[in-house]
């Protein structure tokens, strides 16, 4: 079932969501809110979707970024370091930033519908989680999936991507495909980004 997402100003966006118990892992409600997050972020669509954007204030991200379909260019795919992503959970997960490189793109939030921003993030982290069974793993992520996890993560911990934008690139979708179609540092140098 497709659920509703929460749009930005709901407080269940703000709060720091709540790890889940191995015994909730393995229940039959979280069985069926891990598909029903599946389908709404592919309803969307969405190449990511934490649980406080379905109102449930809980560590709990999907992930799946086909990277085709997206109407981005291969050439605009691989500046991003964009990659097919495929289906995953994330149950209880903690970031940590491999150095401080970042990088700048334009970003959006299923939560904040119809606009976008240039956003800095890291371009290499390292996850821990929990899968949809309760197993641990780690993964290394660069690029645009490096940026999906700190964008989702950051729902977990009452952050959205508005709070790290550089806020004077704030657009609407369409405003930002109709002037802001640009190499990045054209952007950052037309709107005087330090
Ligand atoms: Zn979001």
């Amino acid at each position: 079932m497709v659920m509703p997402i929460v749009q930005a100003g709901e407080p269940v966006l703000r709060v720091v969501a709540r790890d889940l118990s191995r015994d909730e892992i393995r229940s039959r409600e979280i069985k069926s809110l891990i598909d029903e997050m599946r389908e709404t972020m592919r309803a969307a669509p969405g190449v990511g979707l934490a649980a406080p954007q379905i109102g449930q204030s809980i560590r709990l991200v999907v992930i799946e970024d086909p990277a085709s379909k997206t109407g981005m260019t291969d050439e605009q795919l691989r500046e991003r370091g964009r990659v097919p992503v495929p289906f995953h959970v994330l149950i209880n997960p903690q970031l940590g930033f491999d150095s401080d490189q970042t990088v700048d793109f334009y970003e959006g939030c299923l939560s904040v519908d119809g606009f976008a921003a240039l956003t800095p993030r890291h371009l290499s982290v390292t996850v821990h989680a929990l899968d949809h069974k309760g197993k641990e793993f780690s993964r290394r992520a660069t690029g645009w999936y490096a940026r999906i996890l700190q964008h989702e993560i950051d729902h977990l911990n009452g952050m959205l991507y508005i709070d790290r934008m550089y806020t004077r690139t704030f657009s609407t979708v369409q405003n930002r495909a109709k002037f802001w179609d640009l190499p990045i540092a054209e952007v950052r140098e037309r709107l005087g980004i330090e």
